[in-house]
């Protein structure tokens, strides 16, 4: 039984092309962003300035704009209402750096907004390491004991995962529309400039739905072999 968890038919047929793809996805993501990085966009602000303008046009003034280290490190902290964007998006003028930029203020929106997915999402990230974490265990122990109940709770801890990249997908292309809506409002790019954040932003999202895909192969492949163990 014991190979089985580790390499088997199952493992891959689903679970490594799921990764590849996700792989090319992911590369997909850093050229597209690579490439629209050294296209500057004639509005002339920067990444931080725009984030800032779009807080201010939809009223929110407790949410601030900080530099953090790294590259596509941007994300929005909701605990202390922070938008944290990386050097190049923070300082640059790119069409790079303000679609990514206006993204993370609108998860800023969202989050004054109580935008249901992502109060949802903001609920499921304590728990869900937590629920992953443990769900081998869980089936090991059900299956060592024999115990069909255990081994479907633990497919269901496992299962967590799945639903949390489910939820995310929503959040991210909430996000990205609000992005693309206030780049536009701002009548500050032409639409040549916002066709480019949102071919960085939907590249960006893509890798959100790899991660979607390669959660389920994954689910899927413990149903299977979970399945074949009990019927031997
Ligand atoms: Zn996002």
């Amino acid at each position: 039984m014991w190979p089985y968890f580790f390499i088997d038919y199952w493992y891959i047929v689903l679970v490594i092309p799921a990764m590849i793809a996700s792989l090319i996805i992911q590369g997909i993501m850093k050229s597209t962003y690579k490439k629209y990085s050294s296209v500057y966009a004639g509005a002339g602000v920067t990444g931080a300035e725009m984030a800032q303008r779009v807080l201010r046009e939809q009223g929110i003034t407790d949410v601030v704009v900080t530099e953090t280290g790294g590259e596509l490190t941007d994300h929005y902290d909701p605990k202390n209402k922070v938008i944290k964007l990386s050097s190049e998006v923070y300082g640059g003028r790119s069409v790079s750096a303000l679609g990514v930029a206006c993204h993370e203020a609108g998860h800023a929106i969202q989050h004054a907004d109580s935008y249901f997915p992502l109060v949802a999402r903001n609920a499921f990230v304590p728990v869900v390491g937590f629920c992953s974490g443990i769900s081998w265990f869980v089936i090991l122990i059900g299956i060592f004991m024999n115990a069909e109940l255990m081994i479907n709770l633990g497919i269901i801890l496992f299962a967590s995962a799945a639903v949390f990249q489910f939820i995310t997908l929503p959040v991210e292309f909430n996000a990205s529309k609000r992005a693309v809506a206030a780049l536009r409002s701002s009548g500050r790019l032409s639409e040549e400039e916002i066709s480019g954040t949102k071919k960085v932003l939907t590249a960006a999202a893509m890798t959100y739905v790899a991660a979607l895909a390669a959660s389920l192969a994954s689910l899927l492949r413990l149903i299977l072999i979970t399945r074949g163990n009990r019927r031997r």
